[in-house]
């Protein structure tokens, strides 16, 4: 059923790099890559850099995405931006719930969903993020977190627009911290999240949906990793701002 869904290798830069040699990197793994058909690689840069790397990736497969989105159309919201205007400087996709955006920033639950729409409504493919805390892990509440998160953000997502939205399992203890989740502890979240939407959406979505696993993936780990059934791939944070870290994650199996 794996061989179904295509791989997805995601960098998420978060706020790092200047733009010289975020350019220089996009230069790189667009030098590197295939045409495409046997994976799905993108980058999530910070939003000022969006035009000119969409310029610069113009051409080849490289999906381009922004780190963060908000729901309305315009208005009065200082700072953030809409769908349409990530889309009009050269944004293909985005990622709605990062942990940071959830935990440093106080994000909610209930606007994820609206994020989702937001998203699917302008032609931006989302990836959602979902994940627990090490407390929510050790006092056994992973399962109940993750089904809240989906539950909370897949209010008004339709079957036929699975082919288009993205899962990342990123438990936050792993985020960061060098500490990955074992193949098994990312085997047991990604079934649960698979279940989960298969029990909303339908077997046909169950079986379409991408989960990916993101937490302290580097080129060491990715091969387990991506061994597992029902992981589709990986969102990459650190390794993903080299290229002697993100090419050998991209390449994996080559
Ligand atoms: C992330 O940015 O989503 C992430 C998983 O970061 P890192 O790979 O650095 O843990």
């Amino acid at each position: 059923m794996k061989d179904t869904r295509k791989p997805y290798i995601a960098g998420n830069w978060k706020m790092n790099l200047d733009r010289s040699r975020g350019l220089d990197l996009i230069k790189t793994i667009k030098g590197r890559l295939g045409d495409g058909s046997d994976r799905e690689v993108a980058v999530f840069v910070p939003a000022c850099y969006l035009a000119d790397v969409s310029a610069v990736a113009q051409g080849s497969p490289l999906g381009v995405g922004a780190q963060n989105l908000w729901y309305e159309k315009e208005g009065a919201f200082t700072g953030e931006l809409s769908a349409a205007m990530l889309r009009e400087v050269g944004a293909d996709r985005v990622i709605v719930g990062h942990s940071e955006r959830r935990h440093v920033f106080g994000e909610k639950d209930e606007w994820m969903s609206r994020k989702l729409r937001a998203a699917l409504d302008s032609h931006l493919m989302p990836i959602l993020c979902v994940g627990e805390t090490l407390e929510e892990r050790k006092g056994n509440r992973t399962d109940r977190v993750l089904k809240r998160q989906l539950e909370t953000a897949f209010l008004d997502v339709k079957p036929e627009e699975i082919r288009r939205l993205t899962v990342a399992y990123e438990p936050v203890w792993a985020i960061g911290t060098g500490e990955v989740a074992t193949p098994e502890q990312a085997a047991e979240a990604h079934r649960f999240i698979r279940r989960w939407i298969t029990g909303r959406l339908g077997a046909e979505a169950g079986l379409a949906v991408r989960i990916l696993y993101g937490g302290s993936v580097n080129p060491g780990n990715v091969r387990n990793l991506l061994a597992v059934e029902d992981i589709d791939g990986v969102l990459v944070g650190g390794a993903s701002l080299r290229p002697d870290t993100f090419i050998p994650i991209i390449e994996f199996g080559l």
